[in-house]
């Protein structure tokens, strides 16, 4: 299911591809990988079974009198996964196929990917399930206003911090820290990916795709990856996907090819990423840019190019076409682009995946960023945020590379085998197990 999203959220499209008979469910997916690494690390059985399900799982009804008079009643979920190395923290998607399971899977991915990048948070996420394109701008700020009302006892500035994901933006977010500051005082540290009016970080809204970048750069020194006229093909326009296309070419790739939910465009010779955004403006797709060739989503993933971007959609690289994939790289810029099957496929073929809880870490590690100057009531400049998150990003780079070097082991088993223990320890720490 493709999902159309006004631009300047956090993904063009949103997840919740279909899944394919006998595939599994999400949560039981980004689970397996997690029991790979439990196998790996030879965890034993009790720490298995703590970090192999969610702390707490809050279900809400939103009451919510809809424009034109009629009452109805959505559904919330707000997952608090792991807590064990800091506050709870992630996003909040607002998406018809926002369910408890895929809630549940996206709230796990966090928990490892604040552990891969070291930052002191634990991992959650919300959604509420709805279609967001059909509601107004007034319904919109009374839905999230009624979430927040109902979820309002179980998080906090130093409990759990929300932040945009699928659908949601800064303007959400100001809505959900105006409501939460009204019942509890000034509390601009309860979310982060604010307007940057009301506290929000520089180079917030640019961090996944700048992350993205750096983690790229990283894994082409380490791997001997020549990215000079390197042809790179981006899945999604939304908010990661067009920072990330803007901003590769300062590696001296070029973006051979974009789409989103309207179609794609191609130019073999590389786009102008300005001009294409400048498109997509007017025209709410990137399809039709003048000067450009036109190309499907399923086309753009089979390309003959170097990198690979999937940047909207769960499960994109997926049994059907993981053995038509044909770039060598695959950089996971949405959270569990590739399924569980599909993996195993990709791993067999040799094509290297650099796994979304280290490569789009850069949005959450940035968001620790503006929590850290919220609570200091004090504002980085953003060369101050780049440069700390370009750090954040190589350390986790080397510490992944290397252990999977050491282990003779893929990125992604090495990624989870770095936040499982990171996380297991403190489990034992703080005693709980
Ligand atoms: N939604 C983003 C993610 O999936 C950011 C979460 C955050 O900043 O808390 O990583």
């Amino acid at each position: 299911m493709i999902e159309e999203v006004p631009p300047g959220h956090e993904h063009h499209t949103a997840a919740g591809a279909q899944r394919e008979p006998g595939e599994l469910s999400p949560f039981q997916a980004v689970n397996r990988f997690f029991e790979q690494a439990a196998d790996h690390l030879h965890l034993g059985d009790d720490l298995r079974a703590v970090l192999g399900c969610a702390y707490r799982e809050l279900r809400v009804q939103i009451p919510l009198r809809m424009d034109d008079g009629s009452g109805r009643v959505f559904i919330g979920y707000r997952v608090q996964h792991n807590g064990a190395r800091g506050p709870f923290k992630g996003g909040l998607r607002y998406h018809p196929a926002a369910d408890l399971d895929e809630v549940r899977a996206l709230a796990a991915l966090m928990t490892w990917k604040t552990a891969v990048v070291d930052v002191p948070f634990g991992g959650a996420k919300g959604g509420i399930i709805c279609d967001p394109l059909t509601m107004s701008p007034a319904e919109l700020q009374k839905l999230t206003r009624g979430y927040l009302r109902m979820i309002d006892h179980i998080i906090g500035e130093k409990r759990d911090i929300p932040a945009p994901d699928v659908n949601t933006d800064a303007q959400t977010m100001a809505w959900i820290m105006d409501a939460y500051s009204a019942r509890h005082g000034y509390s601009p540290a309860i979310v982060t990916g604010k307007p940057i009016e009301l506290g929000g970080s520089l180079g917030r809204a640019a961090a996944t795709g700048r992350g993205l970048v750096y983690c790229l750069a990283e894994a082409a020194r380490s791997l001997q990856l020549d990215l000079d006229g390197a042809r790179v093909a981006v899945q999604g326009f939304g908010n990661v996907g067009s920072w990330f296309a803007r901003l590769v070419g300062v590696l001296g790739c070029k973006v051979v090819a974009v789409s989103d939910v309207g179609g794609g465009v191609s130019d073999g010779r590389g786009l102008s990423i300005l001009a294409v955004q400048e498109h997509a403006r007017h025209a709410s797709t990137v399809a039709g840019s003048p000067g450009t060739e036109p190309i499907s989503n399923a086309e753009l993933l089979e390309l003959d190019v170097d990198v690979l971007v999937p940047a909207a959609l769960s499960r994109v690289v997926n049994g059907a076409n993981a053995n038509a994939v044909r770039a060598s790289v695959i950089l996971e810029a949405a959270n569990h682009p590739v399924s569980f099957g599909a993996d195993q496929v990709l791993a067999d073929r040799g094509i290297t995946v650099i796994p979304d809880i280290l490569a789009n870490a850069g949005g959450v590690t940035v968001s620790y960023f503006e929590w850290t100057q919220n609570l200091q009531q004090f504002r980085w400049d953003e060369s101050r945020v780049n440069h700390e998150l370009q750090k954040t990003m190589s350390t986790a780079w080397r510490r992944v590379h290397e252990r999977a070097t050491r282990d003779k082991v893929s990125l992604r088993l090495a990624a989870y085998a770095t936040a499982v223990a990171s996380v297991a320890t403190a489990e034992r720490l703080r005693g709980y197990i």
